[in-house]
């Protein structure tokens, strides 16, 4: 079969593959420059390091099936973010771990006193959480709800955590020992040679073709058997509905000879600090060495057209959109919608990856590859 593929992001590129090996024919585009999606690492040509345009991508999972594939195409170094964050003139480990209590609270607390603590004073009135405000309130409690997550959360969406879910702060744990991994999962690592250079050989199969800069246009769709899209839900209708809410953020680069902050990821707690974030992009590689070094200064805003979307806003009324765009995606014959950006949700690396894997062995009416072995 004449396959289309939408978008040259780990989900164009692992479906890609996996149905090329089947012996189907696939043309996969991309109206950016380059491959890999949101994940492209390419070479700063000032400094020599290896940035993360999109924004710093740690691969993490649980899922042995997952895990191997991705070593088959790329050589992974073990890799754990270490993430610090400057509150009220203070440097703090996160995620929030006994070090990061006993810091803020001037105190020497062992673990089990630290729970007790932390627990005197979360707000135990409230049950069940639904917000983000009140799930912070109800497990970290309200001073370090202040220092690190209140102004944070305030910048990066652009709204109350009144307005939030819950399940936004949930994505990170509280520790009461002095584990600082920022991250649970069992596998965790970096592509020795980037991101870019492990889709780059995803998609290295006779069966692919890759075509960039290369927008997609309705009439391509006529000349294939079938369209695995991974670009903007809305945008496959023409936002005929209107649009759904993304944030977008902005890069500011800048260089410094040396070592600008000591580690990878730098957040800002404070409200009046404009920026969420600085990313020293060096330290992503630790295993090179540079004299130079560059750093992101990340904002975040709301997206308007023609702005990279990153982050999809949940709330209400994206949700009802949500609901009649999927209407229009499921009436649609010859299409998958597929990828953070085809489902409009958050997506790990890893859960794409896994979904692509699913949706390809759907496709093939196959077994999938098996998440544990
Ligand atoms: P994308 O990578 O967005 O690829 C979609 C592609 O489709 C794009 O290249 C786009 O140009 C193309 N496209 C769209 N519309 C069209 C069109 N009309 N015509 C042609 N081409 C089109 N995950 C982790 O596991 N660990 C992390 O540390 C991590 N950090 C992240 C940090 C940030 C700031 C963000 C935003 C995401 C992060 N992620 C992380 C998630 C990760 O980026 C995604 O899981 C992954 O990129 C999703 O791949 P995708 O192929 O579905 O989408
Ligand atoms: N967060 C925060 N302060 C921090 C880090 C995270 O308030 O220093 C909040 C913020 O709302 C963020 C959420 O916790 O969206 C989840 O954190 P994560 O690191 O998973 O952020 P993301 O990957 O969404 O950028």
């Amino acid at each position: 079969m004449k396959i289309l593929l939408v978008g040259a992001g780990l989900s164009g590129a692992v479906i890609g593959r996996q149905l090329a090996e089947a012996g189907h024919d696939c043309r996969i585009i991309d109206s950016r420059p380059h491959i890999g999606g949101n994940c492209h690492t390419e070479r700063d040509p000032e400094t020599g390091v290896m940035l993360h345009l999109y924004g710093p991508h740690i691969f993490h999972t649980d899922d042995a099936g997952v895990w191997d594939y991705v070593n088959r195409f790329a050589e992974f170094v073990p890799f754990q973010n270490r993430v610090k964050t400057t509150s009220q003139g203070a440097v703090y480990s996160l995620p929030v771990n006994l070090h990061t209590i006993n810091q803020f609270f001037g105190k020497t607390l062992r673990p089990d006193e630290a729970r007790a603590f932390i627990e005197s004073r979360a707000d135990r009135s409230i049950a069940e959480p639904q917000s983000f405000e009140e799930q912070a309130l109800r497990f970290v409690g309200p001073e370090l709800y202040e220092a690190f997550f209140k102004g944070y959360t305030e910048k990066q969406w652009g709204c109350s955590p009144r307005e939030l879910p819950a399940s936004i702060l949930k994505r990170l744990p509280l520790r009461f020992n002095y584990d600082d991994n920022y991250f649970f999962h069992r596998f965790q690592g970096m592509p020795r040679a980037g991101y870019t250079a492990m889709v780059a050989a995803i998609l290295d199969h006779p069966r692919i073709s890759v075509e960039l800069e290369t927008p997609y246009r309705a009439e391509m769709a006529e000349q294939a058997d079938h369209l695995f899209w991974s670009g903007p839900l809305d945008g496959f209708f023409d936002y005929s509905l209107g649009r759904l809410g993304y944030r977008t953020l902005d890069f500011e680069r800048f260089t410094y000879q040396g070592d600008y902050q000591g580690c990878a990821v730098m957040n800002y707690g404070d409200r009046d600090v404009p920026w969420t974030r600085i990313t020293e992009h060096k330290h992503f590689s630790p295993w090179e060495s540079h004299e130079a070094s560059t750093c992101y200064r990340e904002y975040s805003r709301a997206a308007g057209p023609g702005d990279i979307p990153y982050y999809p806003i949940r709330l209400v009324e994206e949700k009802s959109l949500l609901a009649q765009y999927v209407d229009l995606a499921q009436a649609q014959k010859g299409v998958t919608f597929v990828g953070r950006l085809g489902t409009y949700r958050y997506l790990d690396m890893d859960v794409t990856i896994r979904e692509a894997l699913d949706t390809a062995a759907v496709f093939l009416g196959r077994p999938s590859i098996p998440a544990f072995c």
